[in-house]
């Protein structure tokens, strides 16, 4: 099924500048219909973000293809993701071999995404919380992928980094971010890498944005 629509991401994930065939052949077999409501079921293939419900979205695939690419997903890595949403992330990096933790703030879009995850034999442990205090008790992971746009990069998600692990971050104003890869190169020193501009709904935490 959709696979018409599929092939035609694809090629325009291509023309968009993502080179892993790795990262394309997960976004081919990570059924997205999956995560996003029943009546957006249509639009699954098309290259946009969707609500999913608490005034959230799932991501465009350009946008999780970007952030998945810069991570280096090679299997058995330990990856954390703050801000589960749906799920499909957390999902694509299982399908490519990571062992996923995910932290959602949301108490509904945990729920839905943990059963969801489990229905379709994802292996990821989810957890309900703050995710801007990270999750120190696996750490240290190979990889951090934030999926909501933060002020600042918390210290927690630089110390729980491994040595040679790449953070993944939107950073900027509520409404506007440049995308930050950090890669860890020894403790306390990073280099960095910056994409603009993205458009992410807000890090809400302790160390993120406050409540509005
Ligand atoms: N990765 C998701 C997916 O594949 O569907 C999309 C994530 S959506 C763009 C951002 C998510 O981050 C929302 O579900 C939101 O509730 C969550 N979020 C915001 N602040 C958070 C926090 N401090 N800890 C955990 N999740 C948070």
């Amino acid at each position: 099924m959709y696979n018409e629509e599929k092939e035609n991401l694809i090629n325009e994930l291509r023309n968009q500048g993502i080179k892993d065939e790795m990262v394309l052949d997960a976004i081919k077999n990570v059924p997205r219909e999956l995560f996003v409501p029943e009546a957006l079921r249509h639009q699954a293939y098309n290259n946009v973000a969707l609500p999913i419900g608490k005034g959230q979205t799932i991501s465009q695939p350009y946008t999780v293809a970007i952030m998945t690419e810069a991570l280096k997903i090679r299997k058995g890595m330990k990856i954390l993701e703050v801000g589960t949403g749906s799920g499909y992330q957390a999902a694509l990096l299982s399908y490519l071999g990571a062992k996923v933790f995910t932290i959602e703030r949301d108490f509904d879009l945990y729920s839905k995404a943990r059963i969801r995850l489990e229905e379709l034999h994802y292996d990821v442990i989810c957890l309900f919380g703050d995710g801007t205090i990270g999750w120190s008790e696996f750490s240290p992971y190979d990889g951090i992928i934030v999926t909501a746009a933060a002020p600042s990069i918390p210290k927690a998600f630089k110390d729980q980094l491994a040595v040679g692990g790449r953070l993944v971050i939107p950073v900027g104003t509520r409404s506007t971010q440049v995308m930050h890869i950090l890669t860890k190169l020894d403790y306390n020193k990073f280099s960095i890498e910056k994409i603009s501009a993205f458009q992410f709904v807000p890090l809400v935490g302790l160390n993120g944005w406050k409540e509005e």
